[in-house]
């Protein structure tokens, strides 16, 4: 339940505070722009706690009391775009954030001989999955635990952050332990006890979309995060469901990137090589998304793509990444002209 205020009123938050933790139930209050929000937490707080008194309580000062949909991650509550940092990294703001590195980490020396060039070329996020969601179970699953403990060294040798997709809540402290920013896979979309757990903690999340969510239903399940408390969350597109999977795997849905710009103050990401799943797509979305605004992209690169033991097809090589920032500077560089005309 969320009691969303008409305006800023510390007097109707302590009274509603009040009555809640009466009932055994607890609060937690989130400013917006011009008015305030109050998540009521706590088991069993439907029997607990009651609408109408809650509205009796504050009745001038109540707007609405909300059991569905979303707010925090809404423009609504907050107008301006959220910036935030992680380490000296800022995602949000103009200044475009390249995360890279391969699908999955496979030795120390292949994710070392990555992060050795991109941190050459600039890039402060290494990814790599140590966790492997893959479709058939035959396929190479990932290295658990151990792969995260190689990329913790190899992001500490080259001063980067790590990247990393938790697919289990059994691991979370490994990941709370070795990992700056969680990822959620496409799958885990709506994987609510995941969302609450990650919520609960100070760790930034990278929320991937599922490949067949509506907005709507990402940006409720965005607020299971925000509404736990956890405020540095990244909105990710990462391609839906489409037509023609014999010629690339998934839509990077575009439009998505738009409407997630204009309903939601959080950061968006883009992750166009689970969207199109073929590396000769990547660098024109990169350039597509950047101009519709997208603060950070997420991009799958290996040492030496033919050998990827995951997805080999959509994996650049540092030369290809290499070509796609050049192609972005000049990009950008072209963008701000206009932006000064
Ligand atoms: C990934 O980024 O490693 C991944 C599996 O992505 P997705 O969940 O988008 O398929
Ligand atoms: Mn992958």
């Amino acid at each position: 339940m969320l009691i969303k205020l008409k305006n800023k009123s510390a007097a109707a938050v302590l009274a509603i505070q009040n009555y809640v933790k009466e009932k055994g139930c607890d609060t937690r209050v989130f400013e917006g722009d011009t008015f305030d929000a109050i998540v009521v937490c706590g088991t069993d707080r439907e029997h607990k706690v009651n609408a109408a008194d809650i509205t009796s309580l504050a009745e001038s000062d109540i707007d609405k009391i909300m059991t569905t949909g979303y707010l925090l991650s809404s423009r609504a509550f907050k107008q301006e775009d959220t910036t935030f940092k992680v380490g000296d990294v800022t995602f949000g703001s103009d200044e475009l954030v390249m995360m890279a590195g391969p699908c999955a980490i496979e030795t120390y020396e292949q994710l070392d001989a990555v992060a050795k060039e991109l941190s050459k070329c600039g890039v402060k996020v290494l990814r790599g999955g140590a966790f492997k969601p893959r479709t058939s179970p035959y396929s190479f699953q990932g290295l658990g635990i151990e792969g995260l403990k190689i990329a913790r060294k190899v992001c500490d040798k080259y001063n980067m952050l790590f990247i990393s997709e938790l697919t289990d809540l059994r691991f979370l402290d490994a990941y709370q332990e070795y990992v700056d920013i969680i990822q959620t896979g496409a799958r885990n979309s709506q994987n609510f006890e995941l969302l609450k757990a990650l919520g609960a903690i100070d760790t930034p999340v990278l929320f991937k979309k599922g490949f067949a969510d509506s907005i709507d239903n990402f940006l409720c399940a965005a607020d299971y995060i925000y509404s736990g408390g956890n405020k540095r969350v990244i909105l990710c597109e990462r391609g839906v469901m489409g037509l023609n999977q014999n010629h690339y795997r998934h839509n990077l849905d575009i439009n998505s990137l738009l409407a997630l710009k204009h309903l939601s103050h959080l950061p968006v990401c883009i992750d166009p090589s689970h969207a199109c799943g073929r590396r000769d797509f990547i660098e024109p979305m990169c350039l597509a998304a950047t101009a519709l605004g997208v603060s950070s992209v997420l991009i799958e690169v290996h040492d030496n793509p033919p050998l990827s033991l995951c997805d080999a097809k959509q994996a650049f090589s540092l030369s290809d990444f290499k070509h796609l920032q050049k192609s972005l500077s000049v990009f950008t560089t072209a963008t701000k002209s206009v932006d000064k005309d």
